[in-house]
């Protein structure tokens, strides 16, 4: 089968980026396409063939090294395709035929403490479909059968990848937000996930004020057109002060200008890996008055299943940038450029 596996990490060239990594190699097209055998099928597995599988900025994180897998690797955690082989010892609900999707929790040990709290995201032996399985830049795909999903009816095979993990993260970090309806949301940033968060929100609470902060001329033009009341810069002054806030952007300094938009009791949910910049803040400008701000790290099932259901049952759309598993690379290099609009999704067959 065809696969783009990614031998060494490397910096992903884009021109008029700076250089941040002088001791690795500087390249266009840090994945290579390469022939390799269809893998087999394990215990409790299911071997998928592969329609389409969303490309996340996570995979420029562990391209270039910041999130750290196993090598030779085939990334892609955002995994839409039909089940053509059962393995042995499974014997859940998906067979055969089924059109599943597959997300960043790839398996989880069900013995640690997080694990038997619900929160199997934090598992201390968590593993990444994309990092520490391989994942979907691939004809096919192996992953163990716990962990994939029905597609609902009604959404469509490359329309539905970025919901996978854009989406189901987003979705984590509403719900760790604790919005309820009638508050005032404030989301920084606007790309693959806010664009699906704000669908969300629109949908399960729509008395909710949305306002989204881009320094994206185009972003805020879609934010309007999905139901923002407010866009504006990340500097400006929004009509009010924020309950809660989102903020999707790798800026370290969007952490104390959400603090200081929220109002008494505010709440900030951080919903990115790592922050390229330094976060700064001030106990009294940022903190004071029982304001707060939490991260959010991977997805469980629950999040992925309830945000699946949540999609097809209002019709969240996403906007895909389309490209041909041939052209993985070119996809990661417009991702990096900030050259997509909305999520940038692999068509594999
Ligand atoms: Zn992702
Ligand atoms: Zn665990």
């Amino acid at each position: 089968m065809r696969a783009a596996v990614l031998q060494e990490v490397a910096e992903i060239y884009v021109e008029g980026l700076p250089r941040r990594y002088p001791n690795l190699k500087l390249v266009e097209e840090p994945l290579s396409i390469e022939d390799v055998p269809v893998p087999v099928v394990g215990s409790g597995q299911v071997l998928v063939r592969v329609s389409a599988c969303g490309v996340c900025y996570t995979d420029i994180d562990i391209v270039e090294g910041r999130v750290l897998c196993k090598l030779p690797l085939i990334p892609g955690h955002q995994v839409v395709g039909r089940v053509v082989e059962v393995g042995k010892e499974y014997s859940g609900p998906v067979g055969t035929g089924d059109v599943v999707g597959i997300a960043w929790i790839g398996w989880t040990c069900g013995k640690c403490r997080y694990c038997r709290e619900g929160l199997e995201n934090l598992c201390e032996n968590f593993r990444a479909t994309g990092c520490h399985i391989d994942g979907g830049y691939a004809e096919y795909t192996v992953a163990y059968g716990d962990y994939v999903y029905r597609i609902p009816r009604g959404l469509d095979e490359v329309h539905v990848a970025p919901l996978l993990c854009a989406g189901a993260v987003g979705y984590r970090a509403l719900k760790l937000a604790g919005v309820s309806d009638g508050h005032r949301v404030g989301l920084l940033g606007f790309g693959a996930s806010a664009h699906i968060i704000i669908q969300v929100l629109r949908s399960l609470y729509p008395s909710t004020e949305v306002y989204v902060f881009s320094r994206s001329a185009e972003h805020r033009d879609l934010a309007k057109r999905l139901g923002a009341d407010w866009v504006g810069t990340p500097s400006e002054e929004p009509p009010r002060r924020l309950d809660r806030a989102i903020d999707f952007t790798p800026v370290g300094e969007m952490v104390s200008r959400a603090l200081e938009l929220l109002g008494r009791g505010g709440r900030l949910v951080v919903n990115v890996i790592r922050k390229q910049t330094p976060i700064q803040l001030d106990y009294a400008t940022h903190l004071w008055l029982e304001r707060e701000v939490k991260s959010v790290a991977n997805v469980t099932r629950r999040d992925v299943e309830e945000l699946l259901s949540i999609a097809g049952k209002y019709g969240v759309k996403t906007e895909v940038q389309i490209y041909s598993l041939d052209k993985v690379n070119r996809a990661l290099v417009d991702l990096k450029a900030a050259r997509v609009r909305g999520s940038a999704v692999l068509r594999v067959a």
